[in-house]
């Protein structure tokens, strides 16, 4: 069985779940050390968002000059303890009652085989920063905490996507949570109904008239979440609450949503005649990478090398990669080969995942030796 692949399968039987990555880290740095890898160190990240592990940072260093990142996390969604891999006509799956959690031991899997390689190829290279996060399925909490000072790289990869090898995600979108209160008035609903307002229908007035879901080609919006306080059939409802979020490529465009939200309701109420209190919070920021700019570039240059199709697109969800951008790393997120992740129908495609740790290697090997032509 290829290196790559058997190192996946131990981690992925090692329980872990976000603040408990303890034992998945415990591989993971033997690893590094049966790969000669001595400039390693765990951050006290894990003690800031209560966990028992912290952020792993290895560094390789190189006879070129330049450094270039690449990261992956090792926390992974619930449903992820006792997964026992299944592997038929060339894809790992699990039994169906957990996930796979490929993502994001994947990534981690193709990382060391990609360092493995290089050490093994005896080619000069530059240094290869490696940053293995915790909490990322939790709100990007261990790209959150961990202190981005001595990190060398101009350029950064979150193996962390699902699809094929070749899938680029160059973007990522800024988000909100969104909540809008809405307060009416009681009044025995028999007796004396024309002294009551009803927040339900205070509600369900705004959400009728809200413009909602896609909004636009980079931005949508979602209000699934609507509780009326009414306890008791017999009397008008004074409380309700409308709860969703917003999302855009752009960031004016979310505040530009959130202020229409705000005076949406703001004006529905008052029509209506029910007081309105709404609230909001921005969520991780996102990052617009253009397709011309080095990091993708050179990513579309090692697939070509490898005869992959690159496919550069804007992904819908929050990685690492939004902390890194946040932080100076240029970055894009990098597919390894798994599919439905989150769901317990993850599975992994072997043609795909078993070259991930040749994308690695291919993509120092040419950063190094090119240096000047993806400098950011
Ligand atoms: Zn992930």
């Amino acid at each position: 069985m290829e290196k790559i692949l058997s190192d996946f399968l131990e981690m992925v039987r090692a329980d872990a779940i976000s603040r408990d990555e303890r034992k998945v880290a415990d591989i993971l740095l033997a690893k590094l050390r049966e790969l000669g890898i001595t400039e390693v160190y765990e951050d006290d990240a894990g003690a800031k968002v209560g966990g028992n592990t912290g952020n792993i940072f290895a560094r390789l260093p190189g006879t070129l000059p330049g450094a270039i990142m690449i990261s992956s996390h090792m926390d992974r969604m619930p449903q992820g303890f006792g997964i026992e891999p299944v592997i038929e006509n060339g894809v790992v799956s699990t039994k169906g009652d957990t996930i796979l959690a490929a993502d994001d031991l994947g990534g981690i899997s193709a990382i060391l085989d990609g360092v493995r390689r290089l050490k093994e190829s005896g080619k000069p290279h530059c240094t290869v920063e490696m940053l293995f996060t915790i909490c990322e399925e939790v709100g990007l909490l261990g790209s959150l905490n961990f202190d981005y000072k001595d990190i060398k790289s101009e350029i950064a990869y979150a193996l962390d996507s699902p699809g094929h090898i070749g899938r680029i995600i160059l973007a990522a979108p800024h988000s909100a949570k969104i909540q809008c209160e809405v307060f009416g008035q009681a009044a025995h609903a028999g007796s004396e109904p024309e002294k009551g307002k009803s927040a339900a229908v205070g509600a369900a007035k705004i959400l009728a008239t809200l413009r909602e879901g896609r909004l636009d080609h980079e931005s949508t919006s979602n209000f699934p979440i609507v509780n009326a306080g009414g306890t008791a059939t017999n009397a008008v409802c004074d409380y309700a609450i409308i709860k969703g979020e917003a999302r855009s490529l752009d960031k004016q465009k979310l505040l530009d949503y959130i202020a229409y939200f705000e005076d949406h309701c703001k004006k529905t109420g008052e029509e209506f005649g029910v007081q309105i209190k709404t609230e909001w919070s921005l969520g991780s920021p996102g990052f617009k990478v253009p397709a011309d700019s080095p990091s993708v570039k050179l990513m579309c240059d090692v697939f070509a090398d490898m005869g992959v199709d690159a496919n550069p697109e804007a992904g819908g969800g929050g990685m690492d990669a939004n902390r890194f951008n946040y932080n100076g790393l240029q970055s894009v997120g990098l597919a390894t080969g798994y599919f439905a992740n989150h769901t317990t129908n993850e599975h992994v495609f072997l043609d795909s995942f078993l070259r991930t740790g040749e994308m690695v290697e291919k993509t120092v090997l040419r950063y190094s030796e090119n240096l000047e032509s993806y400098k950011v």
